[in-house]
């Protein structure tokens, strides 16, 4: 016992210069203020601690020298001043609420115990003090000032910073990881509820990741990720908190969000954005995102409900096909539920027979002959009616279904094509994952053996995405091709990622202008028909065809033409045809189409059939919508409303639409509306905003999601209720077949 504090005395004493009588310890009494101030010099030198001081206004009135030196700041600047305003607590800190409680601990004089803080403003490398101190007070309890200690903990925290970090932060990605994101759309939920704002929530989800990862290897698919990661980042900024939930799953929270044109905007700029080739070692990796988007009050109040409705949204755009949007509606339900029945479906119409194929003329503009006719897949679903290839081909490609149904087409439409005329080729769609696959040459091979077809009649029809993942792979596929005769056209030029490169690179035949320029070329957006002419222009120089799909009406078939289009497939021509159908038109003579169609291209009015609430003054009617465009809809069930009369529609769900009557015709009404409605990334319309629940709480509704039903109260709101203007149609027995 002696010999280990005799030691420790020995140190003590050499330190401060004194040798103690051997045996005998020379103890430092209480009363020995001298060798008592060395004790303390001694450890403030050590930097073991420092001792500091404030005086009765809160000043720093000591702190230890060797603190000052290991300070970017001298100490002359801290002296003097109030503690409050040069230390803070640190806002990223665990397990620190926020720096309230030091200066309110400061200012009611309490008892400060190993307080992480720091000095404010430094810049220089941050340094992390536990500071310690006791209020001093006179006999006459007066306050004199606070005396304390403070240590330097730098070491720990920093350690303790990055283990928090490496709990909330993806070590990919540096994105907040899912227990993070799970954390703050908690606590920013719950502050906004109180706040009634709104929240978005985007749920997002790489489309054929899977495929990149495996067929480049894990670590091309971290990098890919990353990449991921900063595109998301570029295009979200500062506006919300980006999250990577795992995997291939993104979360975008975005806080104050709820315009559904603006959201719709932002998630197309982040869907494009991330379907741009990454270059990879010396390679491309080509995939895409689907994106569900679920908005607080409206989708859910709270965390669960509000990925929930996200989560839904997501497999609804998924299901709708890949790379697009999908906000949350109350009849998504299920979806993926639905989506796995449906593949079985398909699954049992392939092998039923089900699937047919129509065909699409493509015309020569100089002289009206078709001289192309392109395979386009239709399932007439026992149930569902037409389901579209948009959405059934993405899922069979999920399911390597998509062999099985490419080969089948293959086949069928090189056996249809024997019975045209030898000036007319055959089209048929392949899809990126059996091109992919080696067997593929053999395929095309073998089906054109079957059907006897030269094959200089038949033409593939191939996406970019064939140029992601292996290109040693993809180059043996063209050679082989191009040695079979087969002719390649490239599809759907013009969106997502048309690099150039490809066309130098690989043996096409054709390029097809997509439709989206098209639809554009005639509407405000004059770049179009230059990017259409400048297409055109390329593809003369490299010797190739071009074909520009989706003219629809006149102006676009001239102007079109005016571009130096010389090969035309649109609804304007003809739409698919069953074969039986081009067997009589070739029967007939000539296989020439005269074009016939609307003067101007107008953008759909859709026939729909959906039962909403008509409102006017404080009456409530039901209506039958039978059409519905951007800008207004054919609304059936009221009878004898005047011209310029103002309504209020209900499409249900929070969503009030403010319009004005412009036609009005027995029991048919047509309107026009205030605001325009904004697509919801199916094609079906929605309004921007929508009514509240905290508007309906304040009326007296329970604050709960919206259900999908009416909101009466609304108009009706308790008071005495006027005779109804209009009459009122019966439509509950209506000839309720939908168009
Ligand atoms: P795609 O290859 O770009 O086919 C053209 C699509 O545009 C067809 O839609 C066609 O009906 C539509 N279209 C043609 N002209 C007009 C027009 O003037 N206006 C409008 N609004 N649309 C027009 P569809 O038949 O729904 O097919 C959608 C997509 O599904 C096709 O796009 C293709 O990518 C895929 N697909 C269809 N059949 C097959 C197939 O047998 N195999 C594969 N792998 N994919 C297929
Ligand atoms: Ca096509
Ligand atoms: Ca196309």
């Amino acid at each position: 016992m002696s010999s280990l504090f005799g030691g420790l005395s020995d140190k003590l004493m050499e330190s401060t210069g004194r040798k103690s009588a051997p045996g005998k310890a020379d103890l430092i009494r209480v009363t020995d203020t001298k060798r008592r101030l060395e004790l303390l010099d001694d450890f403030e030198h050590a930097a073991i601690g420092w001792l500091w001081a404030t005086d009765a206004e809160g000043r720093l009135i000591y702190i230890s020298e060797s603190a000052g030196s290991r300070l970017n700041v001298p100490l002359d600047q801290l002296l003097g001043r109030p503690l409050a305003s040069l230390l803070e607590t640190d806002p990223d800190d665990p397990d620190a609420q926020s720096d309230r409680p030091f200066k309110f601990k400061l200012n009611i004089k309490a008892k400060i115990n190993a307080l992480t803080v720091r000095l404010v403003g430094d810049a220089g490398r941050q340094m992390w003090w536990s500071l310690t101190g006791q209020p001093k007070f006179d006999k006459m309890d007066n306050f004199l000032g606070y005396r304390g200690s403070v240590k330097d903990i730098t070491a720990e925290y920093e350690r303790k910073l990055e283990n928090t970090r490496f709990a909330e932060f993806d070590s990919l990605t540096g994105l907040s990881n899912r227990h993070r994101m799970e954390k703050r759309l908690e606590s920013t939920l719950s502050a906004y509820k109180s706040a009634s704002r709104s929240c978005a929530l985007l749920m997002l989800d790489l489309d054929r990741f899977k495929q990149v990862n495996d067929s480049m290897g894990h670590q091309a698919g971290d990098q890919l990720l990353k990449m991921v990661a900063d595109r998301i980042e570029r295009v979200i900024g500062d506006k919300g908190e980006i999250g990577r939930l795992g995997g291939d799953e993104f979360q975008v929270m975005l806080p104050d969000y709820d315009d559904r044109g603006q959201l719709g905007e932002l998630v197309d700029k982040l869907i494009n954005l991330l379907s741009q080739p990454y270059p990879i070692d010396n390679k491309r990796a080509i995939i895409g995102a689907s994106i569900g988007i679920a908005i607080a009050p409206y989708d859910g109040l709270d965390r669960e409900d509000l990925t929930h409705s996200a989560d839904l949204a997501l497999y609804a755009a998924k299901n709708g096909g890949r790379g697009q949007f999908r906000f949350y509606t109350v009849d998504l339900k299920d979806e993926a539920e639905e989506r796995s029945i449906l593949m079985e479906d398909l699954r049992e119409a392939l092998a039923d027979n089900q699937l047919e194929l129509h065909y699409q003329p493509v015309v020569r503009t100089a002289d009206n002959m078709v001289v192309v006719l392109e395979a386009l897949m239709r399932w007439e679903h026992p149930e569902r009616g037409n389901v579209s290839p948009a959405a059934f081909i993405p899922m069979a490609e999920e399911s390597n279904l998509i062999n099985q149904l490419g080969e089948w087409a293959l086949v069928q439409a090189c056996t249809d094509a024997r019975a045209w005329p030898e000036t007319v080729r055959v089209a048929v769609n392949v899809s990126a994952l059996q091109f992919a696959n080696p067997n593929f040459p053999s395929v095309v091979s073998a089906a054109l053996t079957v059907s006897g077809l030269n094959p200089e009649r038949l033409e593939l029809e191939l996406t970019e995405s064939v140029f992601m993942g292996d290109s040693e792979q993809s180059d043996a596929t063209f050679k082989t091709l191009k040695e079979l005769g087969v002719r390649l056209a490239l599809d759907d030029f013009g969106t997502g990622y048309s690099s150039l490169s490809y066309l130098r690179t690989a043996p096409f035949d054709k390029i097809k202008v997509d439709r989206s320029f098209v639809d554009s070329c005639t509407q405000k957006d004059q770049n179009s028909a230059k990017i259409i002419a400048a297409i055109i222009g390329l593809s003369n120089a490299l010797g190739m065809e071009t074909t520009v799909e989706g003219v629809e009406a006149f102006d676009q078939l001239e102007l079109v033409k005016s571009k130096g289009a010389m090969y035309i497939q649109g609804w304007i021509y003809s739409k698919a045809l069953r074969q039986d159908a081009v067997l009589a038109r070739i029967e007939s003579g000539d296989f020439r189409i005269e074009p016939s169609g609307p003067d101007k291209f107008r953008s759909e009015r859709r026939k729909v059939f959906r039962r909403i609430g008509v409102i006017h003054d404080d009456h409530r009617y039901d209506g039958l919508m039978r059409d519905l465009s951007v800008t207004g809809a054919g609304i059936e069930g009221l009878v004898g409303v005047p011209l310029g009369t103002g309504l209020v529609l209900d499409l249900g769900a929070g969503q009030l639409v403010i319009c004005t009557v412009i036609r009005s015709d027995d029991s048919m009404i047509g309107v026009e509306f205030e605001t325009s409605l904004v697509g919801d990334g199916s094609g079906t319309l929605c309004t921007r905003h929508r009514v509240s629940p905290y508007a309906l709480a304040a009326a007296g509704m329970p604050l709960s999601a919206l259900p999908p039903g009416k909101y009466p109260m609304l108009i009706n709101g308790g008071a005495e209720q006027r005779k109804p203007q209009f009459m009122q149609v019966d439509i509950s027995t209506a000839k309720l077949k939908a168009a």
